[in-house]
């Protein structure tokens, strides 16, 4: 399983972004990913499965924003 973070640049949740149910057979298609707060369109990727998509807990939040405060280049 793999899963990504992301802010909703509509209602600033942070949330985690997981896929699911991939490993079967078939193609990949481009599943719409929404926030689950404000139903915003976050936007679109591939996937085997489908994306589950939950408000990011405490520890989460915190790893994330730590990330999005430092700079690529440090
Ligand atoms: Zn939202």
């Amino acid at each position: 399983m793999s899963e990504n973070f992301e802010r909703c640049s509509k209602c600033k949740t942070v949330l985690k972004i997981e896929e699911h149910g991939f490993g079967g057979p078939g193609g990949k298609d481009s599943e719409p990913i929404f926030c689950p707060k404000c139903n915003n369109l976050l936007g679109e990727s591939r996937t085997s499965g489908w994306w589950h998509v939950v408000p990011a807990n405490q520890e989460e939040v915190k790893d994330f924003e730590a990330k999005e405060n430092t700079p690529p280049w440090e």
